[in-house]
């Protein structure tokens, strides 16, 4: 749909809230205006109410990439497994060129506990077909991704009931 105009590199990173929040609006202003998105969900495998926009447009694919468990500062072999599952995945997805946006949720993450390698993801994203815009999102982005990027924002926390003990929420977190 999107495919004579060029796509760019976003990162989401930061301590603050807005991430994956951010990302789902991009994905349903992308969906609005006709074009097609594959949401990739890292580091995660537990329900969540955004899966629900696979129903409801057939131009959406999401599709989750970790055990359901947090990962601690040991991942497991499994952890590894669905990580390094979801990048072939992934790249098989972004050189294809079939969607518009293809978003990369909370992959910085695996980079973080060296589940993927960062300079993989790059020159997955160099050899993208010029059309597809990606995000990725995650807390701690290496500077390499952050050079390799076209936009980076940073979501700063300046407060997050989180501290207080407030627990993520159907609807508002998840
Ligand atoms: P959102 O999905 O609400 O936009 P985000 O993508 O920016 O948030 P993540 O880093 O993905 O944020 O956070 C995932 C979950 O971790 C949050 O829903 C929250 O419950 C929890 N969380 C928030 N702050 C912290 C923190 N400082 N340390 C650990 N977990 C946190
Ligand atoms: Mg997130």
């Amino acid at each position: 749909m999107h495919k004579d105009r060029k796509g760019y590199i976003q990162v989401y990173c930061g301590n603050g809230k807005g991430k994956t929040t951010a990302a789902l609006g991009l994905s349903l202003r992308t969906l609005l205006s006709g074009g097609s998105v594959y949401f990739a969900q890292f580091c995660k495998g537990s329900e969540t109410a955004e899966m629900g926009l696979c129903s409801l447009f057939d131009t959406f694919v999401m599709e989750q990439y970790g055990t359901g468990k947090f990962i601690t500062n040991n991942p497991t072999e499994e952890d590894r497994k669905q990580a390094r599952q979801g990048f072939e995945h992934c790249k098989s997805v972004i050189l294809s060129g079939y969607f518009d946006l293809v978003v990369l949720d909370e992959i910085i993450l695996s980079v973080f506990y060296q589940l993927i390698n960062v300079e993989e993801i790059i020159s997955m994203l160099r050899s993208r077909k010029p059309w597809v815009e990606v995000i990725l999102t995650g807390r701690k982005a290496p500077h390499e991704l952050i050079e390799a990027a076209d936009l980076v924002t940073e979501m700063k926390k300046v407060k997050h009931y989180f501290d207080t003990g407030v627990k993520a929420r159907r609807g508002i977190e998840y």
